[in-house]
């Protein structure tokens, strides 16, 4: 089953001690997803190989179809990666020097680098402690007269809450760039993430949901005049070749590239019904031990207006579990923990973890607002993140991949488990 018993070395269902676990659990295993299809990606390597054709064309076209198709959206155009979708959305929507952009302060850096690689400056709003995205409220007191823009991120794969959002930009004119890099499935309301703002943005690196095979990325938005300056700026602002209208850059995607991601985008929809029955399944499971809650999404501070953590987090608790919070589709990109008693409770949990051999990380260990490269903007850009101060001492994200095995996911539980039991001592 995956384990022996290190004293007669006779197979084992589950290991009775921890150091008897010779399964690994890695937090993510490429190879289970793409090498089952490995005679499709040969074929469609040949194809790419005999067209001769490598840069744009047919294929990248089929693509955008897809993608497009898949989000609900009018148009589609494949990138780079995830960070170059949005760059070049900031450039398609002239965002520049003097503008400024609220961006949640608990992300990817991706998503204020490219504010600040424009000549904009990045202002960082709080996150909701529930849903881990964008705090509504804290960006509507953080808007000024420069605010052009808002860029909500769909962290770990939940939807940020659009509507307010959608609301607060429509009333002050702003521009609205959803870093769906996290969320190609997800929806909000039943509005794929991605298509409700002028523009979204999707990452295809090897841990989104659809994993490519090297850095890819895409960009999609219902409005034709925006398509269209993307499009353009993506071959240098040529329009036609050798005829500069806009200085832009070479964003393009590959063909083998989308060659292969059409491969695994008919399967999205199965690889997050999968990583929503492994997050049904460790929250059913860890619900069970003691000082284990899940967070409760009635007291979802961005959708109430009201609640402090001390009315959320029962006493004593030690771990509190993600939630799909209402309206919301979560495709689970990644299962986030909440270890109560700050870094050194939730650090010595990733030791414990890691020394069985259960891969796991900090997503994100340092907010953007306390990043070195962010100490020279304005203080004032900056204040009232105290939600995601918190958060980013007690994350910890652990394996969720469709492919995961029960055997797999009960080394996960079990390994938690003892952690909780060893470690009463530490409680809160
Ligand atoms: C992955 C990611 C990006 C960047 O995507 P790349 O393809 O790695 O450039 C941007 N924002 C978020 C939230 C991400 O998770």
């Amino acid at each position: 089953m995956g384990f022996v018993c290190v004293d007669c070395l006779k197979p084992v269902r589950r290991p009775a001690h921890r150091p008897y676990a010779i399964m690994p659990v890695p937090l993510l295993d490429v190879n289970a997803q793409n090498l089952p299809l490995e005679s499709k990606f040969q074929q469609v390597f040949l194809r790419v190989l005999r067209s001769g054709q490598f840069i744009l064309g047919p294929e990248v076209e089929n693509f955008e179809k897809a993608i497009a198709n898949y989000t609900k959206s009018r148009h589609a155009l494949g990138v780079s990666s995830g960070t170059d979708a949005i760059l070049l959305a900031l450039m398609a929507l002239q965002i520049g020097h003097g503008d400024e952009v609220l961006v949640p302060t608990f992300t990817f850096f991706a998503t204020a680098g490219c504010v600040s690689r424009v000549g904009a400056t990045p202002v960082f709003v709080d996150v909701c402690p529930l849903c881990f995205n964008m705090d509504v409220r804290d960006a509507a007191r953080k808007l000024t007269r420069r605010t052009k823009a808002v860029i909500p991120v769909h962290l770990f794969g939940q939807a940020a809450c659009m509507d307010e959002i959608l609301t607060l930009a429509e009333k002050r004119g702003l521009r609205v760039i959803e870093d769906a890099a996290q969320a190609l499935g997800a929806e909000w309301r039943g509005r794929p993430c991605g298509s409700m703002g002028h523009f979204g943005t999707f990452s295809f690196f090897p841990s989104k949901n659809l994993g490519g095979f090297g850095d890819a990325g895409a960009l999609i938005t219902q409005d034709e005049a925006l398509a269209e300056r993307a499009r353009i700026l993506r071959t240098h602002g040529a329009n036609p070749k050798y005829f500069h209208q806009f200085v832009g850059a070479n964003f393009r995607i590959d063909p083998l590239q989308t060659a292969m991601l059409m491969v695994k985008l008919p399967m999205c929809d199965s690889y997050a019904a999968r990583r929503r029955a492994n997050a049904q399944y460790y929250t059913q499971k860890l619900l069970n031990l003691e000082g284990v809650v899940q967070a409760t999404p009635p007291h979802c501070p961005c959708t109430l207006g009201s609640s402090s953590e001390s009315t959320i987090i029962p006493k004593g608790t030690r771990l509190v579990l993600p939630v799909e919070c209402p309206g919301k589709t979560h495709i689970w990109n990644q299962y986030t923990l909440r270890v109560m008693g700050g870094s050194p409770a939730r650090d010595a949990l990733k030791a414990h973890l890691q020394a069985a051999g259960i891969g796991c990380e900090i997503y994100y260990p340092l907010t953007l607002d306390q990043q070195a490269c962010f100490a020279s903007t304005p203080s004032s850009s900056r204040r009232g993140c105290e939600n995601s101060h918190l958060l980013a001492s007690q994350v910890l994200s652990i394996p969720i991949y469709p492919e995961l095995t029960t055997d797999q996911k009960d080394e996960v539980i079990a390994c938690i488990s003892d952690w909780l039991k060893s470690g009463k001592q530490l409680s809160l």
